[in-house]
């Protein structure tokens, strides 16, 4: 028998919420877990990709992360940027899907909490969001263009996440814009 979890919700406990119409187990059945690979895939190619954006947006155009969201195969990035610079949004899809092509290995490490932080440009979000009382921080390393504090799952290299296509570049309030992007192939 197999239920399909289609969300999660927080509370005193955490719940899974099961597929409409399909069967439960009785209270106290031992069951195991497992992860959707297609869609686990996708969303590390999607969260893979999405650090490439904010990694030549950063060093290219010098501006920090503001917010974010991802669904599989597409996303939003929103960027610090007051002047936005002739041709962004092609020179950017350009610029991301160059590092792709490069074949970039993407490395995990974990760090203690004062050598992470030593490391420059880390926090690559205009706030610092890791927990005061974290002792240990997950780095991920697109070796030779970004490196951040992160605890996502990621692809291995660059080649896996594909051809990204900057979708739309749009302006959400004064300084703030935001990048939409998807995996086409
Ligand atoms: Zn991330």
């Amino acid at each position: 028998m197999q239920t399909r979890i289609v969300g999660t919700r927080k509370g005193d406990d955490l719940w899974l919420i099961p597929a409409e119409g399909d069967p439960l187990p009785p209270v106290g059945t031992a069951v195991t877990g497992a992860v959707e690979d297609v869609r686990r895939t996708m969303l590390m190619r999607t969260h893979s990709g999405l650090h490439v954006l904010c990694g030549v947006v950063f060093r290219d155009f010098g501006a920090l992360v503001t917010g974010g969201n991802m669904e599989p195969g597409e996303a939003r990035m929103d960027f610090n940027l007051p002047e936005v610079p002739p041709d962004f949004k092609s020179r950017i899809e350009e610029l991301v899907n160059a590092e792709v092509a490069a074949e970039r290995s993407v490395a995990v490490r974990v760090l203690p909490r004062a050598e992470a932080l030593a490391l420059p440009d880390i926090i690559r979000t205009q706030s610092n969001l890791i927990p005061p009382d974290e002792q240990e921080v997950r780095i991920v390393d697109i070796v030779g263009l970004d490196v951040q504090a992160d605890g996502g799952t990621h692809v291995a290299s660059t080649a896996q996440i594909g051809k990204v296509q900057v979708v739309k570049v749009e302006s959400k309030g004064r300084a703030n814009r935001r990048v939409r992007v998807r995996l086409v192939d």
